[in-house]
């Protein structure tokens, strides 16, 4: 029987087997690049250079009970579960392996930055495997106005302007203004977002 620790890797493996997401589109924030190949490729460093550890973080992105958390220190994904059964826990998934790309490319960012960036992608993403007609993601009271809810309202509209064409390559202030006040009012990062999010690249270099 696989460990909790092997059974939450083959979990972060399967998230990033799914095809939607050579269906996201490639933007930038102040110049910092999101790029859904790159992020596809990933799947090839978690259990070499990134460690996935069942464990109970204490910080991190929830959904409901599910908590996920991405250490750039440590190089490490701590999760709280082994099957995301879900769209949503999925999106958990995107979001802390969309740090983790910035970790891997010594992304320098501020937490808003890589918060707005984590939340656009996770939205999109959840968008995509959902269908444009399901109801946004969402958390608290889910509108638009919660401080739980807002990072996905702005997320979702920016995801739009993505798959539209409206925003590409690097962002308008007129998208990232809104979703960067939005990363403000959230209870995890709020008067946190311009500290400097420690993307280091992963020391677990195997050759
Ligand atoms: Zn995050």
């Amino acid at each position: 029987m696989a460990s909790k620790d092997e059974q939450a890797l083959v979990m972060v493996m399967t998230v990033l087997h799914t095809p939607e997401i050579f269906d996201l589109k490639p933007f930038s924030i102040l110049r910092a690049r999101f790029d859904p190949v790159e992020l596809a490729g990933l799947i090839g460093d978690f259990g070499l250079h990134i460690n996935v550890k069942f464990e109970s973080a204490p910080k991190g992105t929830r959904d409901g009970a599910a908590v996920a958390f991405y250490d750039s220190v440590e190089d490490a994904l701590f999760v709280n579960f082994t099957d995301a059964f879900s769209i949503s826990l999925q999106g958990l998934v995107i979001h802390e392996a969309v740090h983790a790309l910035c970790d891997k490319n010594k992304a320098k960012m501020d937490i808003g930055t890589s918060e707005s960036m984590a939340y656009i992608v996770q939205c999109h993403f959840q968008m995509l495997r959902a269908g444009w007609g399901a109801p946004r993601p969402g958390a608290g009271a889910r509108d638009g106005k919660d401080p739980w809810d807002v990072v996905f309202a702005q997320g979702t509209e920016i995801a739009e302007r993505l798959e539209s064409g409206f925003e590409t390559g690097e962002l308008s202030a007129f998208s990232y203004q809104p979703m960067r006040k939005a990363v403000n009012l959230h209870p995890n990062y709020k008067d946190k977002i311009s500290q400097p999010a420690i993307y280091n690249g992963f020391k677990r270099r195997t050759k």
